[in-house]
């Protein structure tokens, strides 16, 4: 770590929101760990892009659902750049299902990565982050909108807005914050790939603004929560979809 240089993880940066995310903080002057699941080409283009930008950023490939490889993933973190600020916990996967026709791996998964994952960032998050730290959990806008088929997906992310509002309580006193970011429908390969056209275009219909996000939506706004403007805001669900509820 140089100067005062703050220090970030985003967890599944490789693509998507989460690549976006960690290249706006890049941009707002973090070091930035790019962590991946199994995506390592995508994840180093990212770092590459950084780079040549004059940020600093490192690829670290790490299975959020397994606690001993977000430890390591912590271990990486320090040892590039010292210590860390900002965990943005944002991996996560979707599989639409119908509680009936639900198996039992299609649950497991979706608690081990979603739900498991981000108590794994948090509870690692907790112990390491140094003080006036950030915390950033990505969720859903699901949880509130309860559309059929999302069950599974829209549990998990409950699960993590209420460990959000406890985990910032246990972390007040030590000056770190920790929030919940919601993001409403976005085009990302989670969102095409389990919505067909014709759903996608319903779906943008609905939208008051008319269209789905994108992932630099909803990267400002995590920018935002982890930046100095962000610091007197913690223990919220943010809630970012254009107003689709
Ligand atoms: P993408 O599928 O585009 O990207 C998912 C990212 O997560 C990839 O980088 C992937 O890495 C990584 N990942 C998946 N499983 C793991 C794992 N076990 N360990 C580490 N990394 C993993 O999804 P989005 O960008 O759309 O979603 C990002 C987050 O935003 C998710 O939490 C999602 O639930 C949430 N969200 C998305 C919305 C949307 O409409 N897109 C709406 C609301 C919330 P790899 O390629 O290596 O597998």
């Amino acid at each position: 770590m140089t100067d005062g240089e703050r220090v970030a993880i985003v967890t599944g940066a490789s693509r998507g929101i989460g690549c976006a995310i960690a290249s706006c903080l890049a941009k707002s002057g973090f070091a930035v760990i790019v962590n991946h699941a199994g995506s390592p080409n995508d994840a180093e283009g990212l770092v590459s892009e950084i780079d040549a930008a004059g940020g600093r950023a490192r690829a670290v490939q790490a299975d959020v659902s397994s606690a001993t490889e977000m430890r390591t993933l912590f271990d990486a973190a320090e040892r590039e750049f010292g210590s860390v600020d900002v965990l943005v916990n944002n991996a996560g996967i979707m599989r639409l299902t119908a509680v009936a026709e639900a198996d039992d791996d299609a649950f497991d998964r979706a608690v081990a990565v979603n739900l498991k994952g981000a108590f794994n960032g948090m509870r690692e998050a907790a112990k390491r982050l140094r003080s006036g730290g950030r915390i950033v959990n990505i969720s859903s806008s699901v949880v509130g909108l309860y559309q059929p088929r999302y069950a599974l997906y829209a549990a998990t992310k409950a699960g993590i807005e209420a460990m959000t509002r406890i985990l910032a309580k246990e972390l007040g006193p030590r000056g770190i914050t920790v929030n919940a970011v919601a993001p409403g429908p976005v085009a990302t390969k989670l969102f095409l790939g389990a919505n067909p056209p014709e759903q996608v275009e319903r779906i943008k219909a609905m939208n008051p603004l008319g269209r789905l996000g994108e992932p630099g939506d909803i990267a400002g706004v995590v920018a935002f929560l982890a930046g100095p403007d962000g610091g007197w805001v913690n223990g919220q669900v943010l809630r970012a979809n254009g107003g689709v509820i």
